[in-house]
């Protein structure tokens, strides 16, 4: 079996051999590597191979993880997951960046509730891209441009891009399409703020067509600890 720190090198070449092929700089696409369900040792094994950022899905499992982490503080949290109103206080408390910001509410929530003594909350606006039901996220650019605005004037919350979970089952072709959509939306952002620089797209599944259409980082999780056993609610 490969350890975490094989899994992290060779996900790592993969990330630069795609670039190679694009001419891209390997510097362009970040690893977020995914850690829910997995314990704090697991996370420390991909810290001491060089991983700093990390994305958790769940709110009291992640605040767990970074409180028991809290001693490697260079260590950037991501949280990635559905978050609910009564949630929002924990993952401003502890997260340096949330990805799933789709509706003002949370968002509003999280400028208030971030400590003063911390830095501004990183948010990327999660956009519902196959328009499906069961997701979170923005279904479409109007509402995305309302809310980035919404985002940017909160005083605790910085507007750093946009984050989408394509359809599990799209083929190739379907998934290039996404990606593309997506890539899209983000120039539109980039065009009106200036410090949009992030777009997190691509997962162990479908990383190759999420680089090629311009993601910035990708996040991963099966392929750096294994496949997930359990599911917390
Ligand atoms: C679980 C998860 C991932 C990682 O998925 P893998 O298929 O294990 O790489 C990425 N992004 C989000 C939002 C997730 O919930």
């Amino acid at each position: 079996m490969k350890t975490i720190a094989e899994r992290l090198q060779s996900a790592s070449e993969t990330i630069s051999d795609l670039c190679q092929a694009l001419n891209k700089s390997p510097a362009q696409v970040q690893l977020l590597a995914v850690s829910k369900t997995k314990p704090a040792a697991d996370i420390l094994a991909a810290y001491q191979a060089g991983q700093r950022r990390f994305g958790e899905n769940y709110v009291q499992e992640g605040a767990e993880k970074i409180q028991a982490l809290h001693t490697y503080p260079d260590i950037e949290w991501h949280f990635i997951g559905p978050l609910q109103s009564n949630k929002t206080r924990i993952v401003a408390t502890h997260f340096d960046w949330v990805q799933s910001v789709d509706r003002l509410k949370i968002a509003q929530r999280l400028s208030e509730q971030r400590p003063n003594d911390k830095a501004p909350l990183q948010v990327l606006i999660q956009i519902n891209i196959s328009q499906e039901q069961s997701k979170a996220g923005v279904g479409d650019e109007a509402a995305l441009l309302t809310l980035a605005e919404q985002v940017n004037a909160l005083p605790k919350l910085t507007l750093r891009g946009l984050m989408a979970i394509p359809a599990a089952d799209l083929d190739e072709q379907a998934q290039e399409q996404v990606f593309t959509h997506l890539h899209q939306l983000f120039r539109c952002l980039q065009q009106r703020y200036s410090q949009v620089d992030t777009l997190s797209m691509g997962m162990s599944g479908d990383m190759a067509a999420a680089i090629k259409a311009g993601s910035t980082m990708v996040r991963l999780g099966t392929a750096i600890f294994g496949e997930r056993v359990k599911q917390p609610n």
